[in-house]
């Protein structure tokens, strides 16, 4: 013979408990015994079954009277036979579960919608586009809310139907052992319903394949590699849940001249030997169009020159960088006799002069050693 504990000293209240006590009392045992929090413990499956049955009783005037006047035995005798597995438990005090403890009933299941994909988009646009920035319009193949059935599914004038095979559940039952498993309906796909004249547009799954032009204003400052994000233009969410997004990923296309450098523009200006070393003033293109770069007397190969708030905004400031241009010496390749000549003579004056200066580097070091 099975001997029960007491209802009263299972949920540890008093005999003369309210609802409200027990209930509280009840919550407390359940989550302690609860079987998400004691995977496998066979003395916490009781406890919580036991928790259950008492609250079960305790909670039902009419049983809490019975119990009170014949004990277990005259439950029995009234039909009442506890709790076969955690399903019934789930049943039975869903509510509770979902209140208080947030976890547990696994019921929540087939009415909580789904937020839609997110998609990704490659645009590519011009290295001026990136730096001025650029509104264009993209075509996205995406998923829409049908607009003939407003993403029910059903053909105007119908309704979706309770599903016959779970009741509407979107869950089916098996039993294996002590345990109760619960698989999503087969015929309802744990919708709990189904639909008996589905929409002709979008063959009852309330949603169609759109080509939709969307527009996208990129701001002045993008680099090769960012990121836009378009909120709710993805696709669509399923039973009612909002749109993913769209990320749009930029790809710049080089520039023949201009370079980047962050927000910096950089480029490379050929001058020749006689501008690097006498001095000039040459047009350099920029964003904005052809400025003036003066070249001082002895300019060096690779010197760098800067126009100041030339280059790209900032995408977080809106602060302009600066251009920033190298300048390349080119040596002449093709001279006449005349400038030949002019040269040779050149090159006799700097070979003194080199080797003077050469002297003295040289008397420098040895007067500093000596
Ligand atoms: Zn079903
Ligand atoms: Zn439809």
């Amino acid at each position: 013979m099975i001997t029960k504990r007491d209802y009263y000293e299972v949920l540890d209240v008093g005999r003369n408990a309210s609802d409200d006590e027990i209930k509280a009392n009840y919550r407390k045992f359940a989550l302690k015994y609860h079987p998400d929090r004691n995977p496998g413990d066979k003395e916490s499956e009781e406890n919580f079954k036991e928790a259950a049955e008492a609250y079960e009783v305790l909670r039902d005037p009419q049983k809490r009277n019975i119990y009170d006047q014949f004990g277990h035995q005259g439950l029995e005798g009234s039909g009442f036979s506890g709790f076969g597995g955690f399903e019934d438990i789930f049943s039975s005090f869903g509510d509770i579960f979902e209140d208080f403890f947030g976890f547990g009933t696994g019921r929540r299941s087939r009415t909580q919608v789904q937020r839609g994909a997110d998609l990704r988009y490659d645009l590519g646009i011009s290295f001026m586009e990136a730096a001025f920035g650029t509104e264009t319009e993209i075509n996205v193949e995406k998923m829409e809310m049908c607009p003939e059935c407003g993403g029910s599914g059903s053909e105007s004038g119908t309704h979706p139907e309770t599903c016959s095979y779970c009741n509407g559940t979107g869950q089916v039952s098996r039993n294996q052992g002590f345990f109760t498993v619960r698989t999503t309906c087969p015929q309802c796909r744990g919708k709990g319903q189904t639909i008996p004249y589905p929409c002709s547009n979008c063959r009852g799954t309330g949603q169609v394949r759109v080509n939709k032009k969307v527009g996208v204003r990129i701001p002045a400052g993008v680099d090769n590699g960012s990121r836009l994000r378009l909120t709710g233009e993805g696709e669509a969410g399923g039973y009612g849940g909002p749109p993913g997004d769209l990320y749009v990923f930029i790809h710049v296309e080089t520039h023949d001249f201009f370079g980047r450098h962050d927000t910096d523009v950089v480029c490379q200006i050929p001058i020749s030997f006689v501008q690097a070393a006498l001095g000039d003033k040459i047009k350099v293109p920029t964003l904005n169009g052809d400025k003036i770069l003066e070249i001082p007397k002895g300019t060096q190969p690779g010197d760098l020159f800067r126009f100041r708030g030339e280059g790209i905004p900032s995408l977080r400031s809106g602060q302009r960088g600066d251009q920033v241009i190298q300048v390349m010496i080119k040596t002449p390749t093709s001279l006449t006799k005349k400038q030949e000549r002019l040269l040779k003579e050149f090159a006799s004056l700097e070979s003194g002069k080199l080797s003077n200066k050469f002297k003295n580097i040289l008397k420098g070091s040895l007067n500093s050693s000596s």
